[in-house]
This record gives C-alpha cells, sequence and structure tokens, in this order.
C-alpha cells in the first residue's frame, strides 16, 4: 500500500465525533452559502462574510480570507459534496448557493451529511443554546452537559458568555454556599440520568483556567451584595471541585475547553494542578489546547487521566494539528486521543473530516515510511482516534445506544 491508497482507506472509517454544535433541523432548511459560511468559523476572520451576489465584495472577501485552513477545507468540502470542479469565486459563488439551497429542500440532507458522508455512527453534541438536547435524534447525538452557568450562579445578575445563569435557569434563589453545591451536585446527577455522557466546560471564554483549591468562607461571601474578584474566584473554585467530584462519582468524562477563547491564561498548563488533585476524573482538554499545543502533550506525558482532544485544531490550523498529532504519537498512550468536528453544519463538519484524515494521512503515513511506525499500527491507530477511544469513553455513561465497535480487523 502507497500513503495515496493508504489515504484513501482512511476515508472509509467509521467515527464518533467527540464534540459538535450541530443546529437544530429547522435552521438547516433554509441553508445558503450565505447562511452556511455566516455559521461556520469563517465567521470569527473579522471580514464579514459577503451576504448578496457582489463581485467586489466576494472577491475582496476570498482575498482576505480563502487562504486560511477554515476557508481551504470548507471549499475542498463544498466542491466534494456538490460535485462543482470549479474554485469558489465571485463567478461561481451563486453555482454554489443554489447547489446548497437545492440539497437542503431534503429535510434530512444535513443528518445525511453526518452519517453518510462523515461516516458518524454518533456525535457528542454540545448544544450551549439548550445544555443536555439532542437536537431530537438520540441515535446520532449524545448530549454533554455544559457546566458554564454553574460557575455564574452566585448573584442573580451574574451571566457567563452564553447569558447563562443557573439559578435563574432553575427558578432558586440560594444564597448559601453548601446549598447551592448539593444544587449543583443534584443537577449533574439529572444531567447523567437525561442521557449526558459528558460534562463540557467552555470557561476559556469566561475567565482564565487557574483553579486553586476551594475557601467555603470566602466563597460564602460571593452571594454577598459586593462581592470582589477573589470572592467569586473562590466560589468558581469551590463550583469547579464539585464538578470533578461529580464527573468521578458519575463516571462522565469532563471535556474543558482550553487554547482560544479569551486568551486569559487559558493555555492547558493552567489546569495541572487540578487535574492532580482528581486523579479519578477523565479530562479531556480539547482543541490541542492551540496555541500552547506542547501543554497538551506536556500533561499527556505525566498525567494518565487526561485525554487529547484534537477536535476544531485541524481546521483552526492543519499545520499545528500535524505538528501536534505527531509529538502526541510520541508520548501518548494511543487509546487517551480523540478527534471532533466542533461543527454547526453537515458541510462543515465534513470540512473538518476531511482535514483531519489528511493530517492522520500525514503523520501515519511518514512514520510508516520512516520506520517509526508499521503499517498495522498505523491503521489500528486511526481507527482508535478516530472511533473506538470515542466509544470506550462515552460507554462508560452506559445504556446510551451506542453502535458496536467495528473490529479493525474488518477495516480492509
Ligand atoms: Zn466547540
Amino acid at each position: 500500500m502507497d500513503k495515496a491508497g493508504f489515504a484513501e482507506w482512511l476515508h472509509g472509517l467509521p467515527a464518533i465525533c467527540s464534540h459538535s454544535h450541530h443546529l437544530p433541523d429547522k435552521e438547516h432548511g433554509d441553508l445558503s452559502l450565505a447562511k452556511l459560511l455566516g455559521n461556520s468559523y469563517l465567521s470569527w476572520c473579522g471580514v464579514p462574510v459577503p451576504q448578496g451576489n457582489d463581485e467586489a465584495r466576494i472577491s475582496a472577501w476570498l482575498n482576505a480570507a480563502g487562504v486560511r485552513s477554515y476557508f481551504v477545507w470548507l471549499e475542498k468540502a463544498l466542491m466534494a459534496l456538490y460535485h462543482i470542479n470549479e474554485p469558489l469565486s465571485a463567478h461561481s459563488w451563486a453555482r454554489y448557493d443554489q447547489a446548497i439551497i437545492q440539497a437542503h429542500k431534503d429535510n434530512n440532507w444535513h443528518l445525511t451529511l453526518l452519517m453518510k458522508h462523515c461516516c458518524y455512527k454518533a456525535a457528542l453534541l454540545d448544544a450551549y443554546w439548550a445544555p443536555g438536547v439532542d437536537n431530537g435524534h438520540p441515535e446520532l447525538f449524545k448530549p454533554v452537559f455544559r457546566v458554564n452557568s454553574l460557575f455564574y450562579g452566585y448573584g442573580q445578575d451574574a451571566r457567563d458568555h452564553n447569558g447563562g445563569n443557573f439559578q435563574r435557569t432553575r427558578g432558586s434563589q440560594i444564597t448559601d454556599i453548601r446549598e447551592y453545591i448539593a444544587l449543583v451536585r443534584r443537577a449533574l446527577g439529572e444531567a447523567k440520568a437525561s442521557g449526558c455522557v459528558a460534562f463540557k466546560c467552555a470557561l476559556a471564554y469566561d475567565r482564565d483556567l487557574d483553579f486553586a483549591e476551594g475557601d467555603w468562607d470566602r466563597a460564602q461571601k460571593a452571594f454577598g451584595e459586593h462581592p470582589d474578584k477573589e470572592d467569586i474566584r473562590a466560589f468558581q473554585n469551590i463550583v469547579m471541585g464539585a464538578v470533578c467530584e461529580a464527573s468521578a462519582a458519575l463516571n462522565l468524562p469532563l471535556q474543558i475547553h482550553t487554547g482560544l477563547g479569551l486568551m486569559d491564561r487559558s493555555d492547558a498548563l493552567q489546569l495541572r494542578f487540578l487535574i492532580s488533585r482528581h486523579p479519578e476524573v477523565s479530562f479531556i482538554l480539547m482543541h490541542g489546547g492551540y496555541p500552547w499545543t506542547a501543554d497538551i502533550a506536556g500533561l499527556c506525558h505525566n498525567y494518565p487521566n487526561v485525554w487529547a482532544d484534537l477536535c476544531w485544531l485541524p481546521l483552526i490550523s492543519t499545520a499545528a494539528a500535524e505538528r501536534l498529532l505527531d509529538e502526541l504519537i510520541d508520548v501518548c498512550n494511543a487509546d487517551r486521543l480523540i478527534w471532533g468536528c466542533d461543527a454547526w453544519t453537515g458541510e462543515e463538519s465534513y470540512a473538518a473530516r476531511l482535514a483531519f484524515l489528511e493530517v492522520l494521512a500525514r503523520v501515519l503515513w511518514r512514520r510508516v515510511d520512516s520506520g517509526m511506525m508499521r503499517e498495522e499500527q498505523a491503521r489500528r491507530f486511526a481507527l482508535m482516534v478516530l472511533h473506538d477511544n470515542a466509544l470506550m469513553l462515552v460507554s462508560r455513561a452506559a445504556a446510551n445506544g451506542l453502535p458496536l465497535v467495528r473490529q479493525p480487523d474488518n477495516q480492509g
């Protein structure tokens, strides 16, 4: 087998996506090119996505964003999915637009993209707009419970970056820290009982990731009229301790966004004391901690309870994903690496899959070529990262109806 054959073989592998924000059904029916781009990472690039067919605007936008990883992979995905041989340009813009609109007249197209084209057997859904939902497709989406709002329950006016406040959501008005933590524990147990397979912490969009041990007296002060920054930190430290304890007790992994976000001490290394205080928690550190990717490799090397989730990273920077994967193979056991698309639409999920398969093909085949890995090890590794490892993780959540794992021996 040569590299091209290996790359082609990768495209047939099943996947369990570790992290997705796939939008509810009703958001896909009227998908156009502009809406698709607006719900992709290209909307984060600082140049507004063109809304009409104005050639000058489209060309200016393509000149600005057209070589970024986000764009390159989405364009490849759209060309493949809609059988268009011409790159996206002012000239082909309407053709892409029409192809997308036409395809989504089939209301199931967005699910077909995930199940057939992305080969998803399941996807962990972080529906931050309604934490814990499965978009009405329990066979495909396994909900995770986003915990951010728990960290903002100290006052009725506090809000996380999604506008969440746990007490307001629950309609409670607790002002005692111990009573509050009891409610948090109850809510996390309920999340598991309702089918959630993991907890997800996206606090890097709200604050830094340095969590000290809790000071209960100080945390109580956060409920006062004018809590200071340290009172709130103490409160959040106590909440993080409770989340970790629940994660261990309920046997649900804790996904933590690391790297980008506010970039205020959001490097994964900030979590090392939290990780060492909770050896019984499976910490899934997301996005390769980009741009501090070496942190993830170091933490995986030292802590057996740390998992590296490469979700989003190949789309942010394919080059960084390649570097980190190569490094992780050196230092991390193969059963602690997973991947997810981290996307809102089926098209961008497919783009993310193409990006990751390219990273896998480049890194693994280079290792086979240079004698650092045997071909059967490369095959086994790819299947583990795409599917088996995530299956093992979420299977712990029990009775979630996930499909049986396909054995590597059957993979050609
Ligand atoms: Zn995400």
